[in-house]
């Protein structure tokens, strides 16, 4: 079977010295329940700019937050997820969207007393943006984190924690919800997040499992009220029905997305199943994955059935 090709993609139309003013169309909470996270989908409007109809599912776009950090320097620019297909939420690639999860955190300095609440500069003001207010955007970004080109020829395993799910909410929606009809491929979404009530557009994706028998859409929770703690990669192993014979077939494509560190578990799965070659461009000598520490793992790059993006 021959590698998939994910053909041209436009990458940095916008500059984030030069970015384009989009407007904010909705801004809503994507989660489950009440959580101690904050999480929000939110759509912004670029038509009329260079930026319309350049994104395809699985590319980033830029935020520049206004005012300067501690050094008296503008805030540079942070990179968010599409989270809408290659036609944006409005079906003519006009609106483009992300699931920004508000950044906040306890400052506490080493040796001393001093303790404050550090909440994030672009996330929080991203997500306190109303409808109608502007905002500065630049972008696309990523070339490889994209579905292929033939997007028949493959199956597909979708691996998330937390916001890693932006993406494939775009990637699963252009799959399924195409104009010219749902694709038939196999389709597996696994989302980890800590508690249930942390799951982003869990009816969505429900609803789309329902109404398609080809995606099947597995809940990891990490700490559960009741029963036992589970995270992504061990699910993964232990549910040998579908994943051992979905990554042993060369059809298959894997897409990791989300915290960074989360593709080590998965790396070390993958070889305890025996595929990491099928995935992963391992040194000729070969490597323990099992033994080696993060730091080493986190240099192994991923080879053309693997996509990942973590951050
Ligand atoms: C390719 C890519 C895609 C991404 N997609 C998404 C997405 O879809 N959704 C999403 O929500 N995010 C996404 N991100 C992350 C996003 O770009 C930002 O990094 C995130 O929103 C935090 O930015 P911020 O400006 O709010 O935080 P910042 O103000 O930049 O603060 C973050 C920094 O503060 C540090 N920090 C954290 N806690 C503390 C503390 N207590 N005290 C002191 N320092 C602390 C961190 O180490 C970090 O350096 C993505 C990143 C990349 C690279």
């Amino acid at each position: 079977m021959s590698e998939p090709q994910f053909g041209e993609v436009q990458m940095h139309v916008v500059k984030p010295k030069a970015p384009v003013i989009g407007r904010i169309v909705e801004s809503t909470p994507c989660m489950k329940g009440r959580s101690a996270s904050y999480v929000r989908h939110i759509a912004i409007d670029v038509s009329g700019t260079p930026l319309a109809g350049t994104f395809r599912a699985g590319q980033s776009f830029g935020v520049i937050p206004p005012g300067e950090n501690e050094k008296g320097k503008p805030h540079a620019v942070r990179l968010y997820s599409i989270s809408a297909p290659t036609w944006g939420e409005d079906g003519k690639g006009c609106v483009v969207s992300t699931t920004c999860k508000r950044l906040i955190d306890e400052y506490s300095a080493p040796d001393s007393d001093e303790h404050h609440l550090f909440t994030g500069v672009c996330s929080n003001y991203l997500c306190d943006l109303k409808f109608g207010d502007e905002v500065l955007v630049s972008g696309p970004a990523g070339k490889r984190f994209l579905l292929p080109t033939e997007p028949s020829a493959h199956n597909y395993v979708f691996v998330a924690t937390g916001t890693g799910i932006a993406p494939f909410r775009g990637m699963v929606g252009e799959l399924l919800e195409h104009p010219d009809g749902p694709s038939g491929s196999e389709i597996h979404l696994v989302i980890g997040v800590p508690y249930g009530t942390d799951l982003m557009y869990d009816d969505w994706f429900r609803d789309l499992s329902e109404r398609h028998a080809n995606f099947h859409y597995h809940t990891v929770i990490s700490r559960p009220d009741v029963g036992r703690r589970m995270y992504v990669d061990q699910y993964i192993v232990e549910t040998e029905d579908p994943f051992h014979r979905m990554l042993a077939d060369e059809r298959t494509l894997l897409y990791i997305c989300g915290i960074e560190g989360m593709q080590v578990g998965i790396y070390r799965l993958l070889q305890t199943l025996g595929v990491a070659g099928s995935y992963l461009k391992l040194p000729e000598e070969g490597l323990d994955l099992a033994e080696a520490d993060h730091s080493v793992i986190k240099r192994i790059k991923p080879a053309a059935r693997c996509m990942v993006e973590v951050y």
